[in-house]
C-alpha cells in the first residue's frame, strides 16, 4: 500500500532551486515538503560551482563555501590574456559544502526533507490540473498530495515532462570535469580555454577550489558537436594541453558529468498549481552556461509567490504568474544578448578566437565580469561605449544587435 503525505507545497528536487525554494516558501509558514532521489543532498556533483561573489553575499552563503577568485585568464591556440582584479568578483563554489546549507536553511524553517524518493508520476484532477507527486523510495510507492507542485528537477523536468507541458531540451551543454590534486595551483585564478582543440563548441576550464585541488573540465553544446567531452578531456589532460601544463602533477580525485539546458528561455514557467524553476525552467546564462545563481534567486522567489498563493487559496496560473514575470524582467533580454554572442562565439575559428582575445585584453576587470555575466544593462553598455569609443559596443558588443536596435537612441559608429 502506498504511503500519503499531505502538503500545502511539494518541492521535487534538491538542488540548489528547489532548496531556496523550500527555504522561502517554509519560512512564510506553509507546509512543504523537498524531494531529493539520492542518498543525501549533492550526492552527485554536476555543476562546477563558478559564481559571484555578490550573489553569494546576497544569498548568505557561508565563507567556509567557496573560494574567491579574482584573476581571470584566457587563453585561445596562440593567445592568452589575464585580466587581474584587485579583490575577488568570482568564486568557485564547495558544490557539496554549499547545497546541503540551502537544503539546511530549507529544514530550519520547518521543511520536511524526503531523501531516496524518486519521483516519477503526477496526480491530476478532474479538470486535468496537478494535485500532486508519486514516486518510490525503500518502503515502496509514496504519494504526496499538494495545492502547488514545484518542479525544480533540473535537466530533466520529470514533473513538467509527466504533465505534457515540455519535450526534452533540443540544445544543451553537456559538461565532464575531473576534480584532481594538482602540484601547482594560483587558487586566485582560473582559465578558461577557448579554440578547435579544447572544445568545438563551448570551452575548457581549470576552476581552483583551494587547497590545491582544482576542477578541469571540457563542454561541449550540442546538437553543434559530436565530441564527447569525457573524451576530450582525457586527451586534454593526457597531453597536458595549455595551462593544464602549468599544473605539475594531477592526481584525479573524482568525476563530474552534467546536461544543462541552452534553448534559451523558451519555456512557460506556470500553470495552474505548478511552477517550473532552475535548470527545468531553462534560467542559464548561455555565455559559460551558468544557472546556480538563478537557481537559487528564482528558487526563492518561485517559494514566497507558491507561499503567498497557497495562503490565499489561490493556486491558478494567474496567482503564480507573478514569479515569472519578476524572472523575465530580470533576465530575460540579457540571456537573449548573450545568446546572440554565445552564437557567435560556437562559429569562431582559432585565428578568430585568437583576435578576439585581443579585443579582451582590452576590457576592465569589472567590464570583463559585465560580460561574461551576461549582465548587458544600459547603464552597462554606455560605461562601456565611454571608455573604449572604439573597440566596445563595435566589435565585442554589436553581437547584442538586438540590443543596439532596440535601445536605438545608441548609436556606435
Ligand atoms: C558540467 C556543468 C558545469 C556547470 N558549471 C556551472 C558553473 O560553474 N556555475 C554555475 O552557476 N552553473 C553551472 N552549471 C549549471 C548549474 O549546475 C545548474 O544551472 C544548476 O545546478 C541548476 O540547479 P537546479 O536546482 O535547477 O538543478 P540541479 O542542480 O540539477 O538539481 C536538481 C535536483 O533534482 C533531483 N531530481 C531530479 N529528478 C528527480 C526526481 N524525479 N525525483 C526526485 N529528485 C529528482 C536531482 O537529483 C538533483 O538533486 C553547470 C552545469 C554543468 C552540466
Amino acid at each position: 500500500m502506498a504511503i500519503e503525505h499531505y502538503y500545502d507545497l511539494i518541492v521535487v528536487g534538491g538542488g540548489p532551486a528547489g532548496s531556496s525554494a523550500a527555504y522561502e516558501a517554509s519560512k512564510n509558514g506553509i507546509k512543504v515538503a523537498l524531494v531529493e532521489r539520492e542518498e543525501v543532498i549533492a550526492q552527485t556533483v554536476r555543476t562546477s560551482g563558478v559564481t559571484w561573489m555578490q550573489n553569494i553575499k546576497e544569498f548568505g552563503i557561508p565563507d567556509d563555501c567557496y573560494n574567491p577568485i579574482r584573476n581571470y585568464s584566457f587563453c585561445s591556440p596562440n593567445n592568452e590574456v589575464t585580466i587581474s582584479d584587485t579583490v575577488p568578483h568570482a568564486a568557485v563554489l564547495d558544490v557539496r559544502k554549499t547545497y546541503r546549507w540551502l537544503a539546511e536553511q530549507a529544514r530550519k524553517e520547518g521543511a520536511d526533507i524526503f531523501l531516496k524518493t524518486n519521483i516519477n508520476n503526477v496526480i491530476k484532477n478532474d479538470v486535468g490540473d496537478i494535485v500532486g507527486v508519486s514516486g518510490t523510495n525503500k518502503e515502496g510507492e509514496i504519494i504526496f498530495h499538494a495545492k502547488v507542485v514545484i518542479d525544480a528537477s533540473g535537466f530533466p523536468s520529470t514533473i513538467s515532462k509527466a504533465m505534457g507541458f515540455v519535450t526534452q531540451w533540443e540544445r544543451f551543454g553537456v559538461g565532464a570535469e575531473y576534480e584532481v590534486k594538482a602540484e601547482n595551483v594560483d587558487q586566485e585564478t582560473w582559465w578558461l580555454m577557448v579554440g578547435q582543440k579544447y572544445s568545438p563548441a563551448g570551452y575548457a576550464w581549470i576552476f581552483p577550489v583551494g587547497k590545491n585541488i582544482v576542477r578541469i573540465g571540457v563542454g561541449i553544446g550540442k546538437p553543434e558537436s559530436k565530441i564527447d567531452p569525457t573524451e576530450r578531456l582525457k586527451e586534454l589532460m593526457d597531453s597536458k594541453m595549455g595551462p593544464i601544463s602549468k599544473l605539475g602533477k594531477i592526481t584525479p580525485i573524482e568525476f563530474h558529468y552534467g546536461l544543462i539546458p541552452n534553448d534559451g528561455l523558451s519555456r512557460k514557467t506556470v500553470y495552474n498549481n505548478l511552477i517550473l524553476v532552475g535548470d527545468s525552467a531553462g534560467q542559464a546564462n548561455p555565455l559559460v552556461l551558468e544557472g546556480i545563481r538563478y537557481a537559487i534567486r528564482f528558487g526563492r522567489v518561485a517559494g514566497k509567490i507558491a507561499s503567498h498563493a497557497i495562503k490565499a487559496g489561490c493556486t491558478d496560473e494567474a496567482s503564480l504568474y507573478p514569479y515569472e514575470e519578476n524572472w523575465r524582467s530580470e533576465i530575460q533580454s540579457k540571456i537573449k544578448s548573450a545568446g546572440k554572442v554565445q552564437d557567435r562565439w560556437i562559429k569562431l575559428s582559432d585565428e578568430e578566437w585568437d583576435r578576439e582575445l585581443d579585443i579582451i585584453k582590452e576590457l576592465r576587470p569589472e567590464e570583463f565580469l559585465d560580460f561574461i555575466k551576461a549582465d548587458f544593462g544600459l547603464a552597462n553598455m554606455l560605461k562601456l561605449a565611454t571608455y573604449h569609443p572604439k573597440l566596445a559596443v563595435r566589435q565585442l558588443f554589436n553581437l547584442v544587435s538586438g540590443w543596439k536596435k532596440q535601445k536605438g537612441n545608441l548609436q556606435i559608429k
